[in-house]
């Protein structure tokens, strides 16, 4: 396919795609989607080789916000029973984070809810980071507190953050549709605000919102042109309790076709599943490691994801390789000398969002009745599970 040639060639150069060559990604159909993961894995592989790097989410304050994101459990009025939570002690953040590292996971992302932080929240989370850092050395730590004011990127840097994570989750056009509580550009802005204060900044997208096309383009082209150095690509969970609760809109072929799209346009950039990656892949999950170069460990902040020794058998089973925390994440011209954490890349939080499914169906057995296949887009409410383990629980989490 001409088109696929062309991508595959704009991107060893990191040449930045048309849109229209964007576009018609999207629109392949699924006699092509084997030649499209191809095509973009050997994007993925000049850039990223083999390695999957895995991030441990810590949900440091659940549930109790303000605004009204519409994909977000955590939302003013949402109905959905998650756990419900104030800010984590640094020891028990440091605990929970200790996990996942014990898992694989060199990159610990802090999240909390809320529009952001206020300077004593800042406080809190630079002793949160310290007390983990002390912990654990050589960990990469993202935080996640949403909309950041004037000093507080400065002040985090400062407290030993090596990132920051905010995602612009749709495009401008469709912004207001989703969240009404804050706008584009502020997200926009925090994201600048970031960057300017050196943390690595990351910022990505949710897709299955009931966006066009054209809308997926637009998110996908603003965060080229903001360079964050990671791109977590969400899968909406549509978390009864939430006003998207009816938007299974995704299908495993239209999440690859995703993928493929943002690795396309940003071709050295760490591109991550995040939420939903359980949910909306489900067995496709192996073919997108050809594609993504990240992924998140165990549960999410609000759902819970699939076992963390599934992710690290899977990851084997499909002939990756976990990225080693000496190992440098981004290619060479990305990496910033003396940079905190090495390598100056970058996490994601997902965007205060919780996915996951957690509940592993149970496969057809030799010799009992297999269910009929569910139609590819049919609500998969049977995949979604509530967080119920880990940080603010006394329950083990899982890594
Ligand atoms: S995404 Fe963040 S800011 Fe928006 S409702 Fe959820 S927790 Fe609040």
């Amino acid at each position: 396919m001409d088109l696929l040639n062309t991508l595959v060639d704009k991107g060893l150069r990191r040449e930045l795609p048309t849109r229209e060559e964007a576009l018609a990604v999207l629109a392949t159909s699924d006699d092509d989607l084997l030649d499209v993961v191809a095509a973009a894995g050997k994007v993925r592989r000049h850039w990223f080789g083999r390695r999957v790097k895995l991030n441990y989410l810590v949900n440091l304050k659940s549930g109790l916000c303000p605004e009204d994101c519409s994909y977000c459990s955590q939302r003013l009025g949402s109905s959905t029973g998650i756990l419900k939570y104030t800010w984590l002690k640094p020891e028990q953040a440091s605990q929970a984070a200790a996990a996942g590292l014990a898992g694989g996971a060199k990159r610990v992302c802090l999240v909390a809810s809320g529009r952001g932080p206020t300077d004593r929240d800042v406080d809190r989370v630079a002793g949160t980071i310290k007390a983990i850092k002390e912990e654990n050395e050589g960990v990469e730590v993202c935080a996640c507190l949403g909309l950041l004011s004037d000093g507080q990127a400065e002040r985090l840097r400062e407290a030993g953050a090596d990132a920051y994570n905010h995602n612009l989750n749709t495009s401008e056009s469709t912004y207001g549709d989703i969240t009404t509580t804050h706008t584009y550009a502020d997200r926009v802005d925090t994201v600048t605000k970031a960057h300017a204060a050196g943390l690595s900044a990351c910022s990505g997208l949710i897709a299955g919102m009931g966006e066009s096309d054209e809308d997926l383009v637009d998110v996908v082209y603003s965060l080229r042109e903001l360079d964050p150095d990671s791109v977590p690509v969400n899968f909406l969970i549509p978390v009864e309790g939430t006003p998207l609760a009816k938007e299974w809109n995704l299908t495993p072929q239209r999440c690859l076709r995703i993928l493929a799209m943002v690795r396309f346009v940003c071709p050295d950039v760490e591109v991550r599943i995040a939420g939903g990656r359980e949910v909306h892949l489900r067995t496709m999950q192996p073919l997108a490691l050809n594609l993504a170069n990240s992924i998140f460990l165990g549960d999410y902040l609000t759902t819970e994801g699939q076992a963390g020794k599934a992710d690290l058998e899977m990851i084997a089973d499909a002939g990756f390789e976990v990225e080693g925390a000496g190992e440098v994440t981004l290619p060479e011209h990305r990496t910033t000398a003396g940079g905190g954490c090495g390598s100056h890349e970058s996490a994601g939080c997902g965007s205060h969002e919780g996915a996951g499914c957690g509940s592993h169906q149970g496969g057809g057995v030799c010799g009992t009745t297999v269910p009929a296949a569910a139609p590819a887009n049919e609500a998969r409410t049977d995949l979604v599970a509530v967080r119920r383990r880990g940080a603010g629980t006394d329950l083990a989490p899982n890594a």
